[in-house]
């Protein structure tokens, strides 16, 4: 690893755009051969800056750096690590407005979302900083006289962030600070798309006063960066979201070597519409759900379930409203639905067309890229109705995140609920309905780890579980109490003082 560094995250200005570094051991740092990956706005293809394109040895370093770090964060009192968190929430609350517009030109969701991404942020730094006064452990009577026993929380060690690029700095703050906050050190591997995003909220961290190498930052490609991470055998501990093929390799990968790893992975999340709905919330939440984020979020509502006798009603306005969608640059405020991240994703949106009818379902509005104008510039897609869908489709089925809606009609409340559960995964889901019974019911049986009545898919507040079920994970929260189980190890402590050797469970 090459010495040269900077003292700030731009490694140097050039005529086009500035040239970023890693964060490891507290330096900003090209990679050691130099070699670089540009970065585009995804909605006018404008360069953003050139980020190192990093490898093995650059992994090696930050490992190190973080298991020597890791000798001195473990013993700092999770109060003092709570302050350092504490004022991680602030600077990013006072810095908001600024990483939110670099947010939205390197991702490419509209501003008022950027914010919102900032926002889950500073929300969970202030919590997590909380936690360093709690952390809480067990105290539990023994099963002998004069002796206690406890069970403490301990850090793992070394651990992996490896993320995706749809939430770039709300991902990587919700797993840095449960790692931070009880005591371990990370390696953060962001995705290619969205270094930048990243790299801000690290830079927030060393303003806040965390020491050199408790966070180090990464960027790189999944295969040359990601990979070499979660092989690497420092690291204990792996924290993925993204998709479900590469949470299965990543999966198979740490458990070769018997790693704890966390996958938060992908969704097909519906929306329950019945007979009863209040249609005008319904639509509002339905058009949220479905188009924020242009489809583009684990959680979006790529199924509407309707109930017959509202279908037609709802599939007349849905119809109406996506028609008048605005779609443009994310920091344009007439805009209501920004691009896809990339190419290749806008190509694979649209190949699901080919698919849909060919199934034989109908494309109700949209169905094309969107080319008008500067729309030509970036990658952006028409807002999409699909209709006649069959729950077996596989646009129904298969995710495909992005702004494609596909409209299910079914009899009963039961009906809509098996639909619903009828696919390989399992994160959020949504019913709108006045039936307080007919709620209950959809609140005990949709088989998601998320279910919210009478809103829409998406909204997940940072202070409970998120996480979901079947293909979406391997059983593990993020967020919330949830967070801190897997980020800690608990240890049981016995203290004998009787001052003769009792002997549990052995009859006297
Ligand atoms: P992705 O799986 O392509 O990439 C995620 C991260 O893994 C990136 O940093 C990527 O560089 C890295 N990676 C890629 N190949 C790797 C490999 N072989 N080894 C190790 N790391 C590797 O996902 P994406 O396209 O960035 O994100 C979209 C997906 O993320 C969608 O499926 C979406 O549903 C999912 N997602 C899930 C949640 C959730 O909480 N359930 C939240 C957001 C996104």
């Amino acid at each position: 690893m090459q010495t040269q560094h900077a003292e700030t995250l731009v490694l140097h200005e050039a005529d086009d755009a500035p040239h970023y570094g890693n964060l490891i051991d507290g330096k900003w740092t090209p990679a050691s051969d130099e070699r670089e990956s540009e970065n585009h706005d995804p909605a006018n293809g404008e360069l953003i800056g050139y980020f190192p394109r990093s490898g093995q040895t650059e992994v090696d370093a930050a490992v190190a750096a973080a298991k020597r770090a890791f000798a001195l964060w473990r013993l700092t009192p999770a109060p003092k690590r709570g302050e350092i968190l504490f004022r991680v929430g602030q600077l990013l609350a006072e810095r908001k407005e600024e990483i939110a517009r670099i947010l939205t030109r390197e991702m490419g969701k509209v501003l008022v979302e950027a914010r919102g991404d900032v926002q889950e942020g500073v929300d969970m730094a202030f919590y997590m900083a909380g936690e360093g006064r709690r952390l809480f452990g067990a105290v539990t009577p023994s099963e002998l006289p004069n002796k206690a026993a406890m069970g403490v929380r301990e850090p793992l060690g070394v651990v992996a962030c490896v993320t995706p690029w749809n939430f770039p700095v709300a991902i990587p703050s919700w797993k840095t600070m449960a790692a931070l906050i009880s005591g371990n050190t990370v390696v953060l591997k962001p995705a290619t798309d969205t270094p930048l995003s990243a790299l801000k909220l690290a830079e927030v961290y060393a303003d806040a006063g965390l020491p050199p190498g408790a966070l180090n930052v990464v960027c790189g490609t999944g295969s040359e960066v990601g990979m070499p991470l979660v092989e690497h055998p420092d690291v204990v501990g792996v924290s993925f979201t993204g998709s479900n093929e590469v949470g299965r390799a990543v999966n198979v990968a740490a458990a070769a070597q018997l790693k704890r790893v966390t996958l938060e992975l992908g969704g097909k999340n519906a929306i329950l519409v019945l007979d009863d709905a209040d249609l005008d919330l319904a639509v509002e939440g339905i058009l949220w759900s479905a188009f924020g984020t242009a489809g583009q979020r684990c959680t979006a509502c790529s199924r509407v379930i309707v109930q017959r006798g509202a279908r037609a009603e709802l599939e007349r306005r849905l119809v109406e409203r996506i028609a008048g969608l605005r779609l443009g640059h994310g920091l344009d405020d007439t805009t209501d639905v920004g691009p896809l991240i990339n190419a290749s994703q806008a190509e694979r949106v649209h190949s699901y067309m080919a698919v849909a009818r060919s199934d034989g379902a109908t494309i109700a509005i949209g169905g094309e890229p969107a080319r008008d104008g500067t729309l030509a510039r970036g990658n952006f897609y028409q807002p999409t109705l699909l209709t006649e869908v069959k729950p077996g489709m596989r646009v129904a089925q298969e995710e495909i995140f992005g702004p494609v809606l596909s409209l299910i009609e079914v009899e009963s409340l039961e009906e809509a609920i098996a639909v619903n559960n009828g696919v390989a995964y399992g994160l959020s889901s949504a019913i709108f309905t006045q039936n307080v019974n007919a709620a209950q019911v959809a609140m005990r049986d949709l088989a998601t780890g998320i279910v919210y009545i009478n809103a829409g898919t998406i909204g997940a507040e940072i202070q409970l579980p998120f996480g979901g079920v079947r293909g979406t994970g391997n059983g593990h929260r993020e967020a919330g109490l949830g967070a801190l189980e897997f980020f800690t190890e608990w240890k049981a402590i016995y203290i004998d003082y009787s001052g003769k050797l009792q002997r549990a469970q052995i009859d006297s």
